[in-house]
């Protein structure tokens, strides 16, 4: 049988490859984003309490209500912005799922959509699914800053959808909130709909405040963003997220997510909606993460690897241009075989990589592990 991919070019993705080589030589995996601790014990409370609390039948389309009510008061509090958990919230099963559904629900084929790279890998393989065109505005090494006028010449008649990401997986920036007002004049009176992934929207540091597109009423109109429990609560095996958007822009969101999804599982809902109720389970990140980025920077500072100090996320990316001329692929890979610690190349991240001597290590992790990670990174000189 003779089948006709509508991903002819697509690779393996390079959390999977890196991951593998990483169990294959016995590494200590910094490389995909995922914590090595586990989430809390009262949210794995909760989830047994409701796995045997008959929750196990299908729960509304667009989410538990409880759960819509729990997101919308994190909102209120966080965001102080009222978002209705009738109609403008959507829970999904994670945010890769969000983002799927939306472009699927947005993108028609022809059309064109604006990413910034380097960027998160599972957008470009949904816009081509759409049968569209993804344009890439190139953020440049070391401060990854916007042109937001670079970005309003690239907009033409056939741009349906610009797609962001703050805090930035893969760089640790954060949008400022110009940049935000430079994005709400760009899209302004245009048929454009921006879809913010926010999944790291509570780990950002320095006491920077995050500048999500439901902080600003008349880009939040033209906005759907997308958000992650995975990051949230240190589980990213669940695979559990949500959509934000105004009503008109969620109708025609779950108008797709019904066909595809229908709803996602019922029992983690209500588990995290009692978590929500103490809001010190999400205020409390930026501390908890940042302790963590510090001892990372800190344990590998004699190292020739020098850091680009993480905004947001729980990455940061280390230049190794004083230790090697290997190409970033085949630098993490030596890493992995050679030192024992699995990074992240930055290349997949990119239609044209520009060559960048750039690596992400991930310090979700604990403390031993790091510290495990930067003795064999001594090793580096
Ligand atoms: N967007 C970004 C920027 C991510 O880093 C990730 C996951 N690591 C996702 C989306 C997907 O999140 P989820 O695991 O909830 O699908
Ligand atoms: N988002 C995670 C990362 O950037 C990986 C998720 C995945 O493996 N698909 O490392």
């Amino acid at each position: 049988m003779k089948i006709k991919s509508k991903l002819p070019k697509s690779d393996i993705t390079i959390f999977t490859v890196m991951s593998a080589l990483a169990n294959k030589h016995k590494a200590i995996n910094l490389g995909q984003g995922f914590p090595d601790f586990d989430c809390d014990e009262s949210l794995r409370d909760l989830v047994v309490k409701y796995v045997n609390s008959e929750k196990n039948q299908y729960c509304p389309m667009a989410g538990l209500l409880d759960l819509r009510q729990a997101i919308s008061d994190k909102i209120k509090l966080t965001c102080n912005t009222t978002v209705n958990p009738q109609d403008e919230i959507c829970i999904t099963a994670g945010a890769t799922q969000a983002i799927f559904t939306a472009i699927t629900a947005f993108v028609h084929e022809g059309d064109e959509v604006i990413i910034l790279e380097p960027a998160y890998d599972c957008y470009i393989p949904a816009i081509q699914i759409a049968g569209a065109t993804p344009k890439g505005y190139q953020m440049v090494y070391p401060d990854y800053a916007i042109d937001w006028n670079e970005i309003k010449n690239m907009v033409t008649e056939k741009t349906s959808m610009i797609i962001i990401n703050t805090p930035h997986n893969p760089t640790g920036t954060v949008l400022k909130k110009e940049d935000l007002v430079a994005l709400e004049n760009i899209v302004a009176g245009k048929n454009i709909i921006v879809l913010s992934d926010e999944v790291y929207e509570h780990l950002i540091y320095d006491g920077e405040v995050h500048q999500s597109v439901l902080r600003f009423p008349n880009l939040y109109q033209q906005s759907l963003a997308v958000f992650s429990f995975g990051k949230t609560f240190h589980s990213t095996g669940w695979k559990m997220g949500y959509a934000v958007g105004p009503k008109q822009l969620m109708d025609e969101f779950k108008n797709v997510h019904q066909w595809n999804v229908f709803c996602v599982n019922s029992f983690t809902q209500y588990a995290l909606a009692e978590h929500l109720q103490t809001p010190t389970n999400y205020t409390s990140l930026p501390a908890f993460f940042e302790r963590k980025r510090d001892f990372l920077t800190d344990s590998l500072k004699d190292t020739p690897l020098k850091p680009k100090l993480s905004q947001g996320t729980f990455f940061q990316l280390f230049n190794y241009e004083a230790l090697s001329d290997l190409e970033d692929a085949a630098f993490a890979k030596y890493l992995t075989k050679e030192i024992g610690v699995a990074a992240i190349p930055l290349s997949p991240f990119y239609s044209k990589p520009p060559g960048d001597k750039v690596i992400r290590l991930c310090f979700a992790k604990k403390e031993s592990t790091l510290a495990a990670a930067a003795k064999r990174l001594a090793k580096l000189s």
